[in-house]
């Protein structure tokens, strides 16, 4: 079974002193994971996390660990590097997408967005573009933050909440009784961190510690 992809790459595990297992976003196919064999030891074209390129991976039975032949076109992520902010967002990124994602299962929005959010990420307003990667990220995982009008009687002015709950915008009005249960809009990343930590915790895997330490930054 052979599969052709644009993709990013996640991740490198060493497994011994010349091998890696690689974790790959695809365009095509989704997550992959496969041996990259000589990524440790690689003087020319060395994989690198953050470049983007052509995956190609083998792998005799379906079962199996591929492996991965990779063509970088790009860094990405070398952009990043100079700035620790930047590169703590691009790593929370690449931690969920590891985290959270199925093996094999297209998800072509989401990667096209990815894609996007890793230049927009050299501009100015690195937290707004994040923030935004990370709410279609929810939405993508079947969580959908719903901001546009109120959940309890519709009106689309005054929203001034969010249910923990739902994830839907509450008006003013609506959110008298129990404000205390609510989170305060505008939306920032604590309270994108608590629908990550409640998508986590339902796939029965802790947070990882890449998006939990972004908090503290
Ligand atoms: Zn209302």
């Amino acid at each position: 079974m052979k599969l052709d992809s644009d993709g990013i790459l996640l991740g490198l595990r060493p497994i011994n002193e010349r091998d890696s297992v690689a974790y790959i976003f695809t365009r095509e196919y989704g997550m992959l994971s496969g041996v990259m064999r000589g990524a440790v030891v690689a003087k020319k074209n060395r994989p690198l996390v953050g470049q983007v390129g052509a995956a190609s991976w083998n792998a005799r039975l379906d079962t199996q660990l591929g492996a991965f032949h990779w063509e970088p076109a790009e860094n990405v992520g070398a952009r990043l590097m100079l700035d620790m902010r930047k590169l703590a967002f691009m790593n929370a990124a690449f931690a969920l997408l590891c985290a959270l994602l199925p093996e094999r299962e297209q998800y072509t929005n989401l990667y096209d967005l990815t894609i996007s959010m890793l230049r927009d990420l050299d501009g100015t307003d690195s937290q707004s573009v994040y923030m935004n990667w990370e709410i279609a990220l929810l939405h993508d995982l079947g969580f959908a933050l719903d901001l546009t009008h109120c959940a309890q009687c519709g009106r689309v002015d005054n929203l001034n909440y969010l249910s923990p709950k739902t994830g839907r915008a509450v008006c003013d009005d609506c959110a008298a009784p129990y404000v205390k249960k609510l989170y305060k809009l505008p939306i920032n990343l604590d309270t994108t961190l608590h629908f990550i930590v409640a998508v986590c915790a339902q796939m029965g895997i802790d947070t990882p510690t890449a998006r939990l330490y972004l908090a503290r930054l």
